[in-house]
């Protein structure tokens, strides 16, 4: 173990399983911050995530392909909730056709926008309650992969 590897794991703060990892793992997705430490500014900007934690080093795209599941996760959120409000609008407002464009056109540029930054966070929160990085760190260091 490497002393970057052993810094990062004396940072780590998560419970270990359950219910409470799992909200923990939840309240810091929602709020953009270091799924393993919690720590703010794992963002360069609104869109762009970090390579690493700024506080406690860890690799945030865990292997290739990493985060195709959080583009999913987007493109599941940009369609349903339109769809959701549409039919809501359709069932409960008499708007008329021109109305309905004007507000789910933007809607739907601005939505996956809005939300790629939390579906990268989602997909680490699922990530990390399905498969804890303890499993991938031994993985990475069976194959010896960097
Ligand atoms: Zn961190």
């Amino acid at each position: 173990m490497n002393p970057t590897q052993t810094e990062s794991a004396s940072l780590r703060d998560l419970p270990p399983g359950g219910w409470s990892r799992f909200s923990t793992l939840l309240k810091r997705a929602l709020t953009r911050r270091c799924p393993q430490c919690g720590a703010k500014g794992i963002f360069k900007n609104y869109l762009e995530l970090r390579e690493t934690c700024p506080r406690c080093a860890y690799r945030f795209d865990r292997e290739e392909g990493y985060f195709l599941g959080g583009y999913g996760l987007g493109v599941i959120f940009s369609g349903l909730i339109p769809l959701i409000l549409l039919i809501f609008a359709f069932v409960y407002t008499d708007w008329d056709w021109i109305t309905l464009e004007l507000i789910f056109i933007p809607m739907a540029i601005l939505l996956p926008l809005l939300l790629f930054p939390y579906t990268r966070t989602l997909w680490m929160t699922i990530d990390l309650v399905l498969d804890p990085n303890e499993h991938t760190e031994k993985r990475v260091r069976h194959h010896n992969i960097k």
